[in-house]
């Protein structure tokens, strides 16, 4: 066992979390997939390295910015060090566009607008929205400021303090989307505590895994949009014959597809445009 296993802590969807000492973890952004909730037996060559990449760019723009991030130093293009932190269990979702999950919880009367907003699917809502969810249950759940109160994780003053910072960053984000010629519909945050106690953003950000990036050129409203990431995938695998998507996770019988060459090479393809699209740098 060489000293990167010993130091192996976790696994998750995507990244392999090292300890690196008593105030630092080690990311390391691996190329795996997952599709429909279920991790696939391929992978994307460099989809890590750009989730990196594009994490690194975002939170040096933060830093750029007066926003605390949890990078140290990137270490390799699919490496980084991070500070270690408590992580707030919870997701923090920005919305500018009425789609996804919000989408349904309207048409579901769930939750009101932001007044004059159309109330079509994909219309772009008049104010950002913030929202929680839960971290750790099987389906995320909304939950509602009461109940992260209540629930001991964090105080009114600090709910307010991450709001205002998950504004601040889709501002940044919206920028850097807008000259991509990107709309960005939605995205999730990751927040953790320090040790004096500060609030800072954790996990990765800006990325095609966290953002709902949509081609400006192709959007309209009340359709359907193409999103920017394994879009590709995931229609590849609706039209796989045997493919159960309502199985449940793996360790079952669920039948694992093999992607043929052309999809993996598209998605890759689409990974690295977005990188190079949103720093407008060559990857
Ligand atoms: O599905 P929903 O509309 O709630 O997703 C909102 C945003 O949060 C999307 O950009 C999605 O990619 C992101 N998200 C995520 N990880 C989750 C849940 C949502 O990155 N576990």
């Amino acid at each position: 066992m060489n000293l990167l296993e010993k130091r192996f802590l976790r696994s998750g969807k995507v990244k392999d979390i090292y300890d690196a000492g008593h105030d630092k973890l080690l990311f390391v952004y691996t190329d795996r997939l997952s599709s429909h909730d279920v991790m696939l037996a391929d992978s994307v060559p460099q989809k890590g390295e750009v989730l990196c990449r594009l994490s690194a760019y975002c939170f040096a723009n933060c830093k750029d910015h007066g926003i605390e991030t949890h990078m140290v130093e990137v270490l390799d293009p699919n490496k980084m060090l991070v500070k270690k932190l408590f992580l707030i269990p919870i997701e923090v979702i920005g919305r500018n566009y009425l789609y996804g999950s919000y989408w349904k919880r309207y048409k579901h009367g769930e939750i009101q607008l932001p007044e004059g907003t159309n109330p079509v699917l994909a219309a772009r809502l008049t104010e950002p929205v913030v929202e929680f969810t839960t971290k750790f249950e099987a389906k995320d759940r909304p939950l509602t400021e009461q109940e992260i109160v209540s629930s001991g994780w964090l105080g009114t003053p600090e709910i307010s303090q991450i709001e205002k910072t998950t504004l601040e960053l889709n501002a940044l984000m919206l920028k850097d989307a807008e000259r991509a010629g990107f709309i960005l519909a939605d995205f999730k945050l990751e927040f953790g505590i320090d040790e004096e106690g500060k609030i800072i953003l954790a996990d990765e950000a800006e990325t095609p895994d966290t953002c709902r990036f949509w081609d400006a050129s192709k959007y309209q409203p009340n359709k359907v949009q193409e999103s920017f990431d394994k879009q590709i995938v995931r229609d590849y695998l609706e039209k796989v014959k045997g493919w159960d998507k309502n199985q449940p996770m793996p360790g079952t019988k669920l039948p694992k597809p093999i992607l043929p060459e052309e999809i993996i090479r598209r998605t890759r393809q689409r990974y690295v445009e977005a990188y190079e699209r949103l720093t407008r740098r060559r990857f």
